[in-house]
Formats: C-alpha cells, structure tokens, sequence
C-alpha cells in the first residue's frame, strides 16, 4: 500500500499547489480502502472551500477519431497561449480490463506531458465506473483547489462513462470523424444530445472538404434536438490537431457558452444539480461498498448463488436473506 499522510499534509500541499502533494491526494481519494475513505472525506472536507473555480470542460470521442491529438493541441494553446494552467483527468472504465488506460500511453500527449502548466493524470485502474466517476469527481476537486483553472476530462466515448462525465462538468465537447452519413446514424443519440459542442476533427489535406461538409450535416441534425434548458444553441465548427486550425474558435465558443449561463442562474443552478447527483451516487456507492465487504455477505453470497442457480431459491429472496445478514 502506498504511503500515506496526515490529512493537514495533503491539504496545506494542495493550497501551497505542489503537484507531488496533488497526486498522493488523488492517489488516496482513488482507493476504496475503508480507512483512506476516511482519511480522503477529510482531505475533501478542508479543500472543498477552494474548489470550483475552474472550467470544467467534458471530452469525448470513438478511438480513433484524433482526442490524444486534439487534447493535446487544444491543451498546449489553453496553456502557452491563453496561460491557463490546465489538468488532464481521464475516465476510462475498460482500463480495468485491459489494465492499461487511455492516458497510461506514455506517447500520447507527449508536449503536453511535458508542459509545466498541464497536469495529466491517468484513468486508474482495476477500478468499476461508479469507482471512477466517483474518483474523477474528487480529483476534479483537488485540482482546483491546487490551482488548475481549466480541467479536461476525457472519456472514451462508448456508453455510460459519458452520462457520468455530464454530470461532473460544465461544458461537453464531443469529437466526430468527417465522411459521415452513417456514423450520423450510428452515433447513440443520447450522447449527441449532451454535446454543447461537435468538433470533426482531422479537418485537412483531402479530408478538409468533408469535414465541411459534415458540419453542415451536424449543424442541421442538432437542430433536430430540443433546445436545452440553458437555451444554448450546440455549435458545430471544424479542427485540424495537426494544423493547429480551428483550435483558438472552440474557445471562443467555450467562452460565449459561459458568457450566456453565467448571465442567469443556469450555471449555478446546474453545479448545484450535480452536486446533488453526486450525493444520492455516493449514497448507492457507498452502500454497494460496505453491502459486499461485509464478511457475512462475503461467506454467504456463493452458497446462495448456486442455490439460485438450483432453482433452490429465488434471486429476491436470496437477495434479502443477504440484506438481512449484511445488518445494513
Ligand atoms: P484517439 O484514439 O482518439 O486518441 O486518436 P489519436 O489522437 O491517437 O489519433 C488517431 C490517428 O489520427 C493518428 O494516426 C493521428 O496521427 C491521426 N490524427 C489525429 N489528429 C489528426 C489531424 O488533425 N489530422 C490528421 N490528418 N490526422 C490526425
């Protein structure tokens, strides 16, 4: 087990931006050991006051599409050119399968890795979605509170993670691929409806004319969606990662999304619905947690699946004899 640290340490090197102090804190508010859970809802208890602050920015994309390359050139113009500082957060639930991460690639981003003002912190591993949502959403935390005024948070853009990803950011930028008529149809509806933005991305050579076009496909099918609540229209624009095109316009946009919420309590208003996401999630979490570390549970919960299986018992019934053993 790694290390640890009285709870004033993580704290004060949070609040003094030491980026060593920073990841122990993430390294601890990842693990789900029931005395790091302490140690870490105390840590979150003293930087709670000094998050919030940053722009919280969701993004998404099939493998493939060019996101390590459009984060990492939208990443360095957030940095070197608007000198923000910048923290790179990762969700990624096959990485407990494969063991690896989306960001555990060390050649991917490698400028960015190497940018004083970026901070990039892998998708932890072996870890369920609920383990890293919950994670992400504190690491989220941590980092502002240590000084980083623009977050990524990336998914790979799949299924579930995205809906998490919603709720813990502010902005949701999902990257296409030009060329497109199909993919128009094969991209899940509920994830188009999420974007405040569409970026096609490789936006050059031979490409550059399709991805014109299918901005304009994109535009019209956003039409398509109800207006949401905040009455943003989602913009769809063009990129080349490689050319550096497009990349100071999807500011500009992020920019007048902010400009328009912050205006009426839309932006509040949202933050606070996410907090309260976040509770009733922990609640379940949490209980999901302590229900299947219970020893009672632990001993019984195989002799009760093969009598399921039997046909000996009933799943619900065997499901509440467990409850009732758990004492919860
Ligand atoms: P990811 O799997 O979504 O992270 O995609 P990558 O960033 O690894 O990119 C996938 C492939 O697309 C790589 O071969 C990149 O070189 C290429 N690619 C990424 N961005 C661009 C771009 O802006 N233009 C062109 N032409 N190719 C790109």
């Amino acid at each position: 087990m790694a290390k640890r640290f009285p709870v004033e340490y993580y704290a004060e090197r949070i609040l003094a931006h030491d980026r060593l102090g920073l990841s122990r804190a993430i390294t601890l508010v990842e693990s789900t050991l029931p005395s790091d859970r302490e140690l870490a809802h105390r840590v979150m208890d003293l930087v709670l006051p000094y998050s919030g602050n940053s722009v919280r920015i969701g993004i998404t994309g099939v493998p493939g599409v060019g996101k390590s390359t459009f984060i990492e050139a939208f990443g360095n113009y957030v940095t070197n050119t608007l000198g923000k500082k910048l923290a790179v957060l990762a969700i990624d639930p096959t990485s407990q399968k494969t063991g690896g991460s989306i960001l555990g690639d060390k050649t991917r981003m490698e400028t960015l890795a190497g940018n004083k003002m970026a901070y990039i912190r892998p998708s932890p591993a072996g870890q369920s979605l609920g383990g890293v949502t919950r994670s992400t959403r504190e690491s989220i935390m941590l980092c502002e509170a240590a000084g980083f005024e623009v977050i990524f948070v990336e998914t790979v853009g799949v299924g579930q993670s995205e809906t998490a990803v919603n709720e813990m950011v502010d902005f949701f930028l999902l990257l296409m691929l030009a060329g497109a008529g199909d993919e128009l149809q094969g991209i899940k509806k509920g994830i188009m409806e999420m974007a405040d933005a569409v970026v096609i991305t490789k936006a050059d050579g031979q490409n550059l004319q399709k991805a014109r076009v299918a901005r304009a496909e994109y535009q019209s099918a956003l039409h398509l969606f109800p207006h949401a609540a905040s009455g943003w229209v989602p913009k769809v624009s063009i990129s080349s990662a490689l050319e550096n095109t497009g990349i100071s316009e999807i500011w500009k946009t992020i920019g007048s999304y902010l400009e328009l919420v912050k205006n009426g309590s839309f932006f509040e208003q949202k933050r606070q619905n996410q907090n309260l996401h976040w509770l009733h999630e922990s609640i379940r979490q949490t209980l999901l947690d302590r229900f299947f570390a219970k020893p009672e549970v632990v001993k019984t919960l195989p002799e009760l699946e093969q009598k399921v299986l039997k046909g000996e018992v009933s799943a619900f019934a065997a499901a509440e004899e467990l409850l009732q053993l758990s004492h919860l």
